[in-house]
C-alpha cells in the first residue's frame, strides 16, 4: 500500500476574477503550490516538480523553498527519485526538472505537441509557460529521460496515469491505492475543491468540455471516500493531516 503527501514550496496571492471562469468577484485568493510524493512502493514516484527561483521572483511568489528541499525533508534525496510524473508542462509543474536529475519524466504526448506546436506562443497561453524549462524537455528526450504517454496507463500496480485534458492539451491526473481508499491527486484539472465540487472551471483552458468532463472522472475515481487533492488549495492542510510546515500527509 502506497502513502501519498502533498509537499508545499510557495504561495501567491491573487483574486476571484483573475481565476475562476467569468467570475465577478474581487475577493482574494491565495493558491498554494505543491508537488506530491508517492512512497510505499519499489521506489518513490514524484508527481510534477515545482519551479526554480527565477518563477519565484518574475511571479511574485511568497515563502519560496525549493521543491527538492521539500522532497528532502519528507525523506527522499531529490537524487534518488526515478521517476516523475508530470501532470502538464505548465511552469509550476515543469520548470524544477533540473532539481531531479535521475528522474524519467512521463508526460502525454498532447502535452509534448502543444508546447512544441503552433499555439505556445499565443498570449493566452505563454504566460503559462517557462521557455527555458520547456526547451529542456528537447534535451531530456535526446537524453532517453522522457516517456511519452497516449492516454490512460499503469505506472506501478495500484498507481495510474488518466489523461484528462481541458486547462492544458494533454493535463494527466493521477490515482492512487491507499489503505484510507484512493487517492485522487487532480493537479490543475481541479486548482480549488471549489472546481471540482460546483462544476467552475478556472480561465485558463484549451478544451472547456474537457475540463468539465475531468470533474466527473475526478468523482468517479475517489468514489465515496472522495481522497481528492485539489491542484492549488490551502484547503489541502484542512482537509488531510499536516505533519510539520509545508508537509501534508494524504494517507
Ligand atoms: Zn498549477
Amino acid at each position: 500500500m502506497y502513502e501519498v503527501y502533498a509537499l508545499k514550496y510557495a504561495e501567491r496571492d491573487t483574486t476571484a476574477c483573475q481565476f475562476f471562469y467569468r467570475e465577478a468577484s474581487h475577493a482574494p485568493l491565495t493558491l498554494h503550490y505543491y508537488v506530491w510524493l508517492i512512497l510505499g512502493g519499489p521506489h518513490p514516484v514524484l508527481v510534477d516538480t515545482g519551479f526554480l527561483e527565477d518563477d519565484a521572483r518574475a511571479r511574485g511568489m511568497r515563502g519560496y523553498v525549493s521543491p527538492a528541499a521539500v522532497v528532502e525533508r519528507a525523506g527522499v534525496k531529490p537524487g534518488d527519485v526515478p521517476l516523475a510524473l508530470v501532470t502538464h508542462l505548465h511552469y509550476d509543474h515543469w520548470a524544477g526538472h533540473s532539481l531531479f536529475p535521475a528522474a524519467e519524466f512521463w508526460i502525454q504526448a498532447e502535452e509534448v505537441a502543444f508546447w512544441t506546436g503552433p499555439w505556445a506562443a499565443a498570449p493566452a497561453f505563454r504566460q503559462s509557460a517557462n521557455v527555458t524549462a520547456l526547451a529542456g524537455l528537447v534535451t531530456l528526450n535526446y537524453a532517453g529521460r522522457v516517456r511519452i504517454l497516449h492516454g490512460d496507463r499503469e505506472v506501478l500496480p495500484g498507481i495510474r496515469v488518466h489523461r484528462v485534458g481541458g486547462h492544458t492539451a494533454g493535463l494527466q491526473i493521477v490515482s492512487v491505492q491507499t489503505a484510507r481508499g484512493t487517492v485522487v491527486l487532480a493537479s490543475d484539472a481541479s486548482h480549488f475543491y471549489r472546481n471540482v465540487e460546483t462544476r467552475q472551471p478556472v480561465q485558463i483552458v484549451t478544451s472547456l468540455p474537457e475540463m468539465l468532463e475531468a470533474f466527473e472522472t475526478i468523482h468517479a475515481l475517489a468514489g465515496a471516500e472522495r481522497l481528492i487533492v485539489a491542484g492549488h488549495d490551502p484547503e489541502v492542510a484542512a482537509r488531510f493531516t499536516p505533519l510539520e510546515p509545508g508537509i501534508i500527509r494524504i494517507a
